[in-house]
């Protein structure tokens, strides 16, 4: 475990001398994205954006600024979000109507939206996201993508039917994470955010957490459960179909529905059943029955005869149900579908349901972690799966022989088209080019001198490692790509086993280490506040499934209801 500050300082010169940022912005928390950083920041979105759409999502784009108005709406959000919201206040000389915020987060930017937008069953399941700048007026001290004031950030926003739906994006939201977590080097601990420390207006949050070198934890990213919250909040609905009602209604009545209904008459019925030895057609109308529907109805009663016969739609006119009945067949209006359900103990048919929501967020806050856990005394490796430049080549020139081995590096630099190489043909030594690459967390170096052109051979050198291999340079190609796979493959299992190392189960309150700490906990707020206060540390969360462990609260000695880890944070 490294001191604070020791690794403070550390960081800063890494990300620095690493070219990722420039801190020099007159505005605190607020930095430059250079050429270097933005574009490791890319890849990183690339891949981000090829999960959501491997995954059903569709990218949008919300504007930057916020109604008061319709921030105001979820008073949990807002409670949550308020300290730290910037006011555009001003346009030009005037002052506003309305304050507008700048986003902190896009729920109230887009959820007044997904009002018009969701409309029927058929618009459902929604899966939007978007990757934008959000800000946030954060007290504590700035540090460069592990907290800033305006974030790169992105946010996947999705409403379902119900709330299983929505369980079941969760599911698919943390798959997303650890293959992402795989792709940038980051193995994270999950885990159930306690209630006081969830999203404001979630009804659950999990979080990922990645342990730092300091055996602090950094959250990498959210995903939270919504339910309805803000749904009430915006008035995001959708209409109930009675073709998927009526089933339901007929099972709690003790008819056994059928798949597909057979036709009566040269008529087939919307839904049909049995109860015993009793058939019911019922017929299934999403719209107000007219009179010209009896005739259709009563060609249906006559093809069932002893059995029930009946006509359900959004409403029935008083006429038309007079008809039907003299003709015997049953009208099942909202009203009458109503008792239906009290005599069946059926939930009642209801015209509109708000739908369930979740979101899931990452932020560059991923980089900031790449840069920790991939960090030595040179600075820090790329992941070869985000790095900009996966390999490097440099000359090492000889004098009277430069262009010949120019002529060499320029052929190897073509035949690995397939992998995103720089040649560096800079007038510079070879020492400071390497010491340059080094810093700037590229994968792979090759070298290629004269004696190296001799034997037939060039030099990799791994950046992580430092290890150099000669390699065959008719077979360059193949074994710098199987190189880099082993880099990728190594960065990400070297982390997993300082996560799998740094993470402790105690006994005693006064037992706790740096890292993660794993203890049993009755589930009491009181118990979790007195572990933060006791240890200095915040209570990460829960397993997200739920477990059961043996033994007593740490803190309390009652049963425990779970295993609870808490750590030192970001
Ligand atoms: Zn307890």
């Amino acid at each position: 475990v490294r001191p604070e500050d020791e690794f403070s300082e550390w960081y800063n010169a890494a990300i620095e001398k690493g070219d990722l940022t420039d801190k020099r912005y007159p505005i605190k928390g607020m930095n430059i994205w250079t050429a270097h950083g933005f574009a490791v920041m890319h890849r990183m979105d690339e891949h981000m954006r090829s999960e959501m759409v491997r995954t059903g999502h569709q990218e949008v784009a919300f504007p930057l600024l916020i109604p008061e108005s319709e921030f105001k709406k979820e008073s949990e959000h807002i409670k949550g979000f308020e300290e730290e919201v910037y006011w555009v206040t001003h346009a030009g000389k005037n002052e506003l109507d309305i304050r507008l915020c700048l986003r902190p987060t896009s729920e109230a930017a887009m959820y007044p939206i997904f009002a018009l937008w969701v409309r029927s069953h058929a618009d459902l399941p929604l899966r939007t996201f978007q990757i934008v700048n959000t800000y946030r007026y954060d007290t504590k001290q700035t540090r460069a993508f592990m907290r800033v004031r305006e974030i790169h950030f992105f946010e996947a926003h999705t409403c379902h039917a119900d709330f299983d739906d929505a369980e079941r994006q969760i599911q698919t939201d943390i798959a997303v994470m650890r293959n992402l977590s795989r792709t940038f080097g980051i193995p994270f601990l999950l885990s159930k955010r306690p209630d006081w420390d969830k999203f404001p207006g979630a009804y659950y949050s999990l979080a990922c957490d990645a342990l730092m070198p300091t055996g602090k934890t950094l959250q990498v990213a959210t995903i939270h459960q919504y339910r309805e919250n803000f749904a009430k909040a915006y008035d995001v609905k959708y209409e109930n179909s009675l073709v998927k009602y009526v089933p339901l209604l007929l099972t709690a009545m003790g008819y056994s529905v059928e798949e597909r209904p057979a036709a009566t008459s040269g008529l087939t019925p919307s839904v049909a059943g049995t109860r015993g030895s009793e058939r019911i057609l019922v017929e299934v109308l999403e719209r107000e029955a007219a009179a010209g529907d009896v005739q259709r109805m009563a060609a249906m009663r006559s093809g069932s005869p002893g059995g029930r016969v009946a006509l359900c739609a959004t409403a029935i006119p008083a006429e038309v149900a007079a008809s039907l009945t003299k003709g015997g067949i049953e009208a099942w209006d909202p009203q009458h579908l109503g008792d239906l359900a009290v005599k069946s103990h059926a939930p009642p048919f209801q015209r509109h349901s708000y739908v369930h929501q979740t979101t899931y967020g990452m932020s560059e806050r991923l980089l900031g972690a790449i840069v920790g856990l991939h960090g030595d005394a040179k600075g820090f490796t790329l992941p070869p799966l985000i790095a900009p430049i996966q390999v490097v080549i440099v000359p090492i020139l000889a004098k009277g022989d430069q262009a010949r081995i120019v002529d060499a590096a320029t052929k190897l630099a073509e035949e690995l088209s397939g992998l995103r190489v720089h040649l560096d043909l800079r007038d510079l030594r070879p020492g400071n080019k390497f010491y340059e690459w080094e810093a700037k967390g590229v994968p792979v170096r090759v070298e290629i001198g004269p004696r190296d052109l001799e034997q037939g051979v060039v030099t990799a050198v791994r950046r992580d490692m430092g290890a150099k291999a000669t390699i065959p340079r008719a077979n360059a190609a193949v074994a710098l790509t199987s190189l880099l796979d082993l880099v990728q493959t190594e960065l990400y299992a070297r982390a997993e086993s300082v996560l799998a190392a740094g993470t402790t189960t105690i006994t005693a309150l006064t037992a706790t280490v740096p890292g993660i700490n794993a203890f049993a906990w009755c589930g009491r707020e009181s118990c979790g506040h007195s572990v933060e206060q006791g240890a200095d540390m915040k209570i990460l969360g829960t397993p997200p499934t739920g477990d059961a462990p043996a033994g007593k609260c740490i803190v309390c000695g009652e049963a425990a209801a779970a295993t609870a880890y808490a750590a030192k944070t970001y």
